[in-house]
């Protein structure tokens, strides 16, 4: 079974981001990135079930600038077999990327997809569902646990109050949730190997998908700054601020 595994180049997680003077998006000149933390579990996924003997091969795609590839090659060195690096300046819309991946899909035919549950850039949460639907794939979103049995995907999903398990006929699509697993780092032999590793670059024209803008973003703004806490000298003083100062009670 071939293992599709999708991939975004976001803004590390530990980087505090900072909006732009005109608030048209945030600040990414000299910015570290590195990649989406719910693709890095997309990834270790895909490569255990390499290792297990149920994928036979994993690769890795990402849509974006020439600089995605540094994303690629990193996962490469994860256990990925090889990277197709769809190319454009622009940072498209998740129907856009779906429509992509649906073109990807359709010429690699893997068995099983993974994507992240979310990017952490804009928190869409729609690209895997998007691909389900173009696709006509079943989707097992907000994975916990992932098992393959014959041409069967068991799919744990931590839903309110409990765990949902999922039977889906494969060729399916999976999105990761945080405790899927623990992701591993690229060893440095590993890291070399990954540069030989073959990476098609293609451009979405070539997949005959028109990147187009489905909704503007009008405004960003940073969340407002948190002020200051106060000592106060006793439990009155206290009810009286959350009274009428917070208003809370
Ligand atoms: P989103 O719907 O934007 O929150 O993204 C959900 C998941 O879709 C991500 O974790 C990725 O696995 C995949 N994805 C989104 N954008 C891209 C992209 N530009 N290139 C590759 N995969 C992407």
């Amino acid at each position: 079974m071939k293992v599709l595994v999708t991939v975004k180049r976001v803004i590390d997680y530990n980087v505090k981001v900072r909006v732009k003077a005109d608030h048209s998006g945030v600040d990414l000149s000299n910015v570290k990135m590195a990649l989406n933390p719910f693709c890095e579990i997309a990834v270790e996924e895909a490569v255990r079930l390499k290792e297990a003997g149920t994928a036979t091969e994993v690769v890795v795609v990402s849509i974006g600038p020439a600089a995605v590839q540094e994303q690629i090659r990193a996962v490469l060195a994860l256990g990925a077999d090889r990277g197709i690096h769809i190319e454009t300046e622009a940072d498209p819309e998740p129907l856009s990327v779906a429509k992509l991946l649906a073109k990807v899909v359709a010429a690699e035919r893997p068995g099983l997809v993974i994507l992240g549950k979310q990017a952490i850039d804009a928190d869409n949460n729609q690209t895997g569902q998007m691909l389900a639907a173009l696709t006509g794939m079943g989707q097992g979103t907000f994975a916990s646990a992932v098992k393959v049995e014959g041409d069967e995907l068991l799919v744990t999903r931590e839903v309110d109050g409990g765990l949902q398990t999922l039977g889906l006929r494969l060729p399916a699509i999976v999105t990761t949730d945080l405790r899927l697993n623990e992701p591993r780092y690229a060893t440095l032999p590993n890291i070399m190997k990954a540069k030989k590793k073959p990476l098609e670059v293609r451009a979405p024209a070539a997949l005959g998908v028109e990147l187009r803008a489905y909704s503007q973003v009008l405004k960003v703004e940073p969340p407002a700054d948190r002020r200051g806490g106060i000592k106060v000298a006793s439990v009155e003083e206290l009810v009286d601020k959350l009274k009428n100062e917070a208003k809370v009670i």
